[in-house]
């Protein structure tokens, strides 16, 4: 699903990332972890092609990102992944039924479809009577699972967090993090998350430790206490079914 391969990336004179090899099952949920400065925001953007590496490739089933034009770039990210950052990002002036609905229309997707599938994943949050409300009457749970439906709203394969529950209190943070596990189990996705939250962290499939612009050679090749390979493999198998039941369902962006 997602293969970084040698990933390098220097501002000015100062190395961020160097030399990062890793391989992402599809359906995996993996959290990445580390010290402030550790690269983990650069290398997140990087695989979310808003950022180009020095060297190395990064594959997206199968295309190397790294290489589409700028152009074509930002249709497959608008496609293929989904972005939820620290703070919510939403836009003020737009309801949150509206604010989940625009990068639809600018997927393409006509109105009354792009309209059905906001409207779903408000349901699905939980957030149907506070669809047309503005982000600053939403509590800052909520904003937060409105910017978790906008991120799904084209079904993107991928989607990458950072520090999504970093702005949240515990009740709200374990919701939202059962959130992720919800969505994995309906829609099939990938998460790549990065957070400085151990409680997400324990839950995740696997953690990726990363200090001084290097994963921790330690937390690769394994993928963690009582887990090997077959239970990644069959992770996986389990969301190439519920992909299928998803799109049996005539559920699409
Ligand atoms: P983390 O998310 O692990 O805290 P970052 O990837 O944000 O780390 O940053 C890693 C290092 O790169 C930090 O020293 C940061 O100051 C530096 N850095 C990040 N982005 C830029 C940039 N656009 N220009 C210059 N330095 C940057
Ligand atoms: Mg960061």
């Amino acid at each position: 699903m997602i293969e970084i391969k040698g990933i390098r990336k220097s501002f000015g004179s100062l190395e961020v990332l160097k030399g990062i090899d890793l391989t992402i099952s599809k359906g995996e949920v993996v959290s990445i972890v580390g010290p402030s400065g550790a690269g983990k925001t650069t290398l997140l953007q990087i695989i979310g092609t808003l950022d180009k590496p020095d060297t190395g490739s990064v594959y997206i089933d199968g295309i190397d990102v790294t290489r589409l034009s700028q152009r074509k770039l930002s249709d497959f990210r608008n496609r293929n992944i989904g972005f939820v950052f620290q703070f919510h990002q939403l836009l003020p002036e737009f309801t949150a039924l509206e604010n989940i609905i625009i990068p639809a229309y600018i997927a393409g997707t006509p109105k009354k479809a792009a309209r059905q599938r906001a409207e779903e994943l408000l349901q699905f949050m939980g957030l149907s009577d506070r669809a047309h409300h503005k982000p600053a009457e939403l509590s800052g749970g909520e904003k937060q699972r409105v910017a978790v439906a906008r991120a799904l709203v084209n079904s993107p394969a991928v989607i990458l967090a950072d520090e999504p529950s970093g702005s949240l209190d515990s009740k709200n943070k374990a919701e939202l993090h059962q959130l992720f596990f919800d969505l994995r189990a309906q829609y099939g996705q990938t998460f790549v998350i990065v957070t400085h939250d151990e409680g997400l962290a324990n839950i995740t499939d696997r953690t990726i430790h990363m200090r001084d612009g290097l994963l921790e050679l330690s937390t690769l090749g394994s993928t963690g206490e009582g887990d090997d390979i077959t239970d990644v493999l069959h992770t996986g198998d389990e969301q190439d079914e519920s992909l299928e039941s998803q799109s049996e369902a005539g559920v699409r962006a």
